[in-house]
């Protein structure tokens, strides 16, 4: 059996095994892509000391960092179950199982997407979905803010310091987002809020975005709105649905709950990442988290053989 097996090739993944390899322990590190969620991303500029970079590029560099250690790669590999007796078995969907005597779950999250015309054509060209991220690329320009939960209202009063002017388009008659976040966003003189407004298309110029398109649900009349940015905050889905029949404590989103050494209710299982209950989803954050991990998983160890 590994002695600690790491599922997930993102940013907490790799941190994971890099430092749990370097405590000259057995690592395996098994993930569905190597590199997670920053292959999909373009510019990087909040990757502390490194002021620019782009996606492709930190996941090689990421990768390049992992080979330096003695760590076993598994990509292509989908993980399906864990149970655990013994050792922890991690089954995979082909079919195999991996044992090991702690594992450190680090399958990330996504964006949920509108599913609407332009969308995917216009990803990284005006239509981003993290506002931290993309926020200061849309300065002094008109956004739009796609969700009217604590989410799209946080980003709209983030964004609302940056750029002209926000609109805010929610689906349903009414906001989720807490009272406090609403009171705030409307006291702001450059955020609109429009409510029964289903989004239907994301309009681009053939190179970025400059506007999109609504339905006012309650006229049944479409509307253009005139946009640079379009950010979607319509939920992040953590990928944990894998782990539901398992014994594993996740939240009523479908986070795993962890403590501030990464450790989860069971003995041995620890987490690290977007997948997790960590309040802020980043890269540099993430690999904190597989750091942290990987070190709780190791103290696991040292500790439990010792009985
Ligand atoms: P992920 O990166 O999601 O990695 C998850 C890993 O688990 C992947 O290897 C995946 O293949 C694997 N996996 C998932 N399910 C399974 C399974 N069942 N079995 C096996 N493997 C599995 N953050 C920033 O700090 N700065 C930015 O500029 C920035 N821009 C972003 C732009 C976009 C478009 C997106 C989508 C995100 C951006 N983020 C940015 C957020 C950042 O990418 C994430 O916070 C970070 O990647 C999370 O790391 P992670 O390792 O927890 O998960």
């Amino acid at each position: 059996p590994y002695d600690v097996l790491i599922v997930g090739g993102g940013p907490a993944g790799a941190a994971a095994a890099i430092y749990a390899a370097r405590k000259g322990i057995r690592t395996g590190l098994v993930a569905e892509r190597f590199g997670g969620q920053v292959m999909d991303t373009v510019g990087i500029e909040n990757f502390i000391s490194v002021p620019y970079t782009e996606g492709p590029k930190l996941v090689a560099h990421l990768e390049q960092h992992v080979k330096e250690y003695d760590v076993e790669v598994i990509t292509n590999q989908k993980a399906s179950s864990l149970a655990t007796d013994e050792l922890i078995r991690i089954g995979l969907e082909s079919g195999a199982t991996l044992s090991a005597r702690s594992v450190i779950l680090a399958t990330g999250a996504r964006w949920r997407e509108m599913n609407v015309p332009g969308e995917q054509e216009y990803r990284g060209k005006g239509v981003a979905y993290c506002p931290h991220c993309d926020g200061p690329l849309f300065k002094g320009k008109r956004v739009a803010v796609i969700g009217g939960g604590n989410s799209g209202i946080e980003a709209a009063i983030d964004l609302a310091g940056i750029v002209e002017h926000v609109t805010v388009l929610e689906f349903a008659d009414s906001l989720r987002a807490d009272e406090v976040l609403q009171r705030k966003a409307r006291s702001m003189g450059n955020i609109e809020i429009i409510m029964n407004a289903q989004t239907t298309k994301v309009r681009g110029d053939g190179s970025k975005v400059v506007g999109l398109s609504y339905t006012d649900r309650v006229s049944g009349d479409s509307q253009d709105l005139d946009v640079a940015g379009i950010f979607v905050q319509i939920g992040l889905i953590p990928n944990a649905e894998w782990l539901k029949d398992s014994d594993l404590n996740l939240t009523r989103f479908g986070e795993i709950e962890i403590d501030s050494r990464g450790a989860t209710n069971i003995p041995g299982v620890f987490a690290a990442g977007d997948v997790t209950t960590v309040p802020f989803k980043q890269i540099i954050i993430a690999m904190g988290a597989g750091s942290t991990a990987a070190l709780g998983a190791f103290d696991h160890l040292i500790r439990s053989s010792a009985e």
